[in-house]
């Protein structure tokens, strides 16, 4: 008998998130020198970071010997304003993951269920697990989020819906009609996390009003990071805004120092230079139509996605994704997410996306 013999069923029978190759394993790997790679596979911000960011972590290094503040006033007063919040509104994560985990740890335990899509991002059913929770999948309707379905997949036992819009890896997203409407229908004791990760690549028209629904849906959570549009994927923050006593059941569960001095300092700081997040979302924009246009011209079909990446259909994906390797090019592959036939690549500088398409090009003529 070990210890680990001992862990909780639940706990044993996880299968461990597969994140995006990293560079330098590729470069280790295949011998391909760190900067003739580019790596397309976390859906991270090309652009890099604002130097204001970078000019706000300098000016904070000379604290690190220092705890971070705990409750993360400086940050939580930002996002406030921005928001039109209050601050006990606001729960900070070390990227919106660990609010994800948070939810689940505060809401849920064994003897509970969460309702989430097919294709639904990973982390959902991977927390939900980690509590020892049921996890209710619900079939995908056109790669999308079907919420009818959701909200008839319901039980008794339910104590949270979540729902990523848009979706990642699929991209797809409800309207804002339909999650008003879906909203509307859930019962008030069962959380609905609305993971807006993907929210500022959306055009305005598309956007919906999620934070002003919070006044109508004291059981609404709403989700958003830091990592994406922002560009801070490496210092890990994100937050959820929500009813101040869901709040206060998730800060519950938090470690005190989750989010770091460099972090905090850098989320202010990203959130004042909106013309830099103005030009990566443009780079995004053009660079979903250079891919998406080139996959119309090579004839291969994609699910038209508001993100910041796109699934494209490939029939021998782990092929694919073994020539891109090849050729120095890191694409996600998402048979994990019942999508054996799929790639994701995430939208980089038009020199990366054409280094991806060539890469794309000659390995379709290989496999001719
Ligand atoms: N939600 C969705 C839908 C995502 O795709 C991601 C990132 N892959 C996250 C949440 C988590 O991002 P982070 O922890 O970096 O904030």
């Amino acid at each position: 008998m070990t210890p680990c013999d001992l862990a909780p069923s639940y706990v044993r029978a996880i299968i461990p998130y597969p994140p995006g190759k990293p560079i330098s394993e590729l470069a280790r790997e295949m011998g391909i020198p760190e900067g003739a790679i580019v790596k397309l596979a976390s859906n991270e911000n090309p652009m890099g970071t604002s130097p204001r960011v970078l000019a706000a972590i300098e000016n904070a290094l000379m604290d690190i010997a220092r705890y971070p503040d705990g409750n993360g006033f400086e940050l939580k007063s930002a996002i406030a304003e921005k928001y039109g919040v209050s601050r006990n509104q606001i729960v900070l994560g070390n990227g919106s993951n660990d609010v994800l985990e948070f939810a689940a740890r505060a809401f849920m335990a064994p003897g509970a269920s969460a309702v989430y899509a097919q294709h639904a991002f990973a982390v959902y059913p991977l927390v939900t697990q980690a509590v020892g929770a049921r996890g209710i999948e619900v079939p995908a309707k056109d790669f999308g989020h079907d919420p009818k379905a959701l909200f008839e997949a319901i039980e008794e036992d339910t104590r949270i819906v979540f729902i990523a819009n848009p979706n990642n890896p699929t991209g797809t997203m409800l309207s804002s009609e339909a999650l008003l409407n879906f909203l509307e229908q859930v019962p008030r004791s069962v959380l609905v996390v609305l993971d807006e990760a993907y929210y500022e690549f959306l055009p305005d028209s598309l956007r919906p009003d999620s934070v002003a629904w919070l006044k109508k849906f004291p059981n609404l959570v709403v989700m958003r990071t830091f990592s994406k549009a922002y560009g801070l994927a490496g210092l890990r923050v994100g937050f959820a805004l929500a009813h101040q006593d869901v709040a206060d059941m998730i800060n519950r569960v938090r470690q005190p120092f989750n989010v770091n001095s460099l972090a905090q300092a850098a989320a202010v700081a990203a959130m004042q230079d909106e013309a830099f997040l103005a030009q990566c979302i443009e780079v995004n924009r053009t660079g979903m139509a250079q891919l998406t246009q080139a996959f119309k011209r090579l004839g291969i079909s994609y699910i038209p996605s508001f993100g910041n990446f796109v699934s494209f259909r490939i029939g021998n994906a782990t092929g694919m994704y073994q020539s891109l390797l090849k050729q120095g090019v890191i694409v996600r592959p998402v048979a994990n997410y019942g999508m054996p036939e799929y790639l994701r690549v995430s939208i980089g500088l038009e020199t990366e996306n054409a280094r991806f398409l060539q890469a794309l090009e000659a390995g379709l003529q290989e496999q001719k």
